[in-house]
């Protein structure tokens, strides 16, 4: 039933053929050639009415469309439920929200002490730059703010979230996210990882990024050079099926991880797109192949508008039981729920503990088979073992 996409396969120019391979190649060719309207992809693929409704309102008010043509030369013409497509191409599903749905899902705007500047954890901070993105994720978590349609800016500023984290001597990881940092000019960016290293206690660095999938063609030498300049940084990119990792983006991520940046990968849990065990096998078994470790895979957010994507959590702690055991220890990402109005990342696990007795715990492992751990007592015979050579001087 399921395709296998073990294979790293470069998706080619397309319908794009009579391109040069050196404006194929520039980001910002790609970036400049990128498609926005309906008037364009009905050109380029057969749509569904419930697409056509998306790109005509969904796109206008809710979150804006775009693609690069790298990224949809992946969608599958053939297949109306293309997992590369349903991430992208809006559908008019998204212009109906449920009850429990929210506009700011994790809350971020009660936490924002700075301009883009959200501090909820003790010792770290996330950083937002930009409200734009090479391509839009439709179940994005920020929509409210992101690609310039939706109902509110994000507000930025060049000093104000420094002058914050100067005064602020606990915070010591900062995550640069947005929107895509990596969408900045290599200008920018440095200026902006320039302005956190000058603040002695900032240990680490980070930075959430989708263009090593959307566009791996940004990661350029030059951009490299600029980032290994600011180590200890680390990136996290957002893949969510197997298929999103093409020979370009092993390409870029090899790139980076020879830069010495050490690489995670955040995905989210969507109905039609990985909401099956071997999909997500596939990919995180895919991900350390090009040198990224399998950070967080995440319950979708209550953004407005997302409930086709939607996963019960009860799906999401079956498809984990079935990575645990069955693969490489650091391919299994962690599942998390971003708390509901805020409160940060909660971590759902499959339970493994049966029960616990009083002498003993009883857990079951990755095949269901079950084994008893004692309870540690303190009139054990190692401590009577230790009495007595403590009173021997040794
Ligand atoms: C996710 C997040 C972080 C980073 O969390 P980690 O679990 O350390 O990766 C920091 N701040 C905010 C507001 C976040 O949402």
């Amino acid at each position: 039933m399921s395709v296998s996409h073990r294979d790293f396969v470069s998706p080619g120019k397309g319908c794009w053929a009579s391109v040069s391979d050196r404006d194929w190649n520039d980001w910002h060719w790609q970036l400049k050639n990128r498609i926005h309207s309906l008037d364009q992809i009905k050109k380029l693929l057969f749509l569904s009415p419930e697409e056509r409704r998306g790109l005509m309102f969904a796109a206008k008010e809710k979150l804006a469309f775009s693609l690069t043509p790298y990224f949809f030369n992946l969608i599958d013409p053939h297949n109306p439920n293309c997992p590369i497509r349903r991430q992208v191409i809006p559908r008019s599903e998204e212009l109906v929200s449920m009850s429990y749905e929210m506009m700011d899902p994790c809350g971020e705007d009660k936490d924002m002490v700075a301009p883009g500047l959200v501090h909820r954890y003790p010792d770290r901070v996330l950083l937002l730059v930009t409200d734009r993105c090479a391509s839009y994720c439709r179940y994005c978590t920020r929509s409210r703010i992101v690609s310039g349609v939706g109902g509110q800016k994000l507000e930025t500023d060049d000093k104000l979230p420094f002058d914050y984290l100067k005064n602020h001597p606990e915070i010591r990881d900062v995550l640069i996210s947005g929107g895509d940092p990596l969408l900045l000019s290599d200008a920018r960016l440095e200026r902006i990882l320039r302005q956190l290293r000058e603040i002695p206690h900032i240990e680490i660095v980070r930075i959430g990024s989708r263009i090593p999938i959307f566009l791996p063609q940004r990661i350029t030498d030059n951009l490299c050079k600029i980032l290994k300049t600011y180590h200890p940084l680390w990136l996290n990119i957002h893949s969510n099926h197997p298929k999103e990792l093409t020979l370009e983006a092993k390409t870029a991520l090899e790139k980076l991880a020879d830069a010495g940046i050490p690489l995670g990968n955040q995905s989210v849990l969507l109905k039609g797109v990985n909401d099956d065990h071997q999909v997500i096998l596939e990919l995180v078994t895919k991900l350390i192949r090009c040198r990224v470790r399998p950070y967080y895979l995440y319950q979708c957010d209550l953004i407005q508008g997302t409930h086709h994507f939607r996963v019960p959590i009860k799906r999401g702690l079956e498809i984990m039981q079935r990575l645990r055991g069955f693969t490489t220890g650091f391919a299994v990402p962690q599942y998390v729920v971003d708390g509901p109005g805020g409160g940060g990342k909660i971590p759902l696990n499959p339970d493994y503990v049966i029960g616990y007795y009083e002498d003993k715990v009883l857990l079951r492992n990755y095949e269901g088979k079950i084994f008893s751990y004692p309870v540690g007592q303190n009139n054990a015979k190692g401590e009577e073992n230790y009495d007595r050579q403590s009173e021997a001087g040794v």
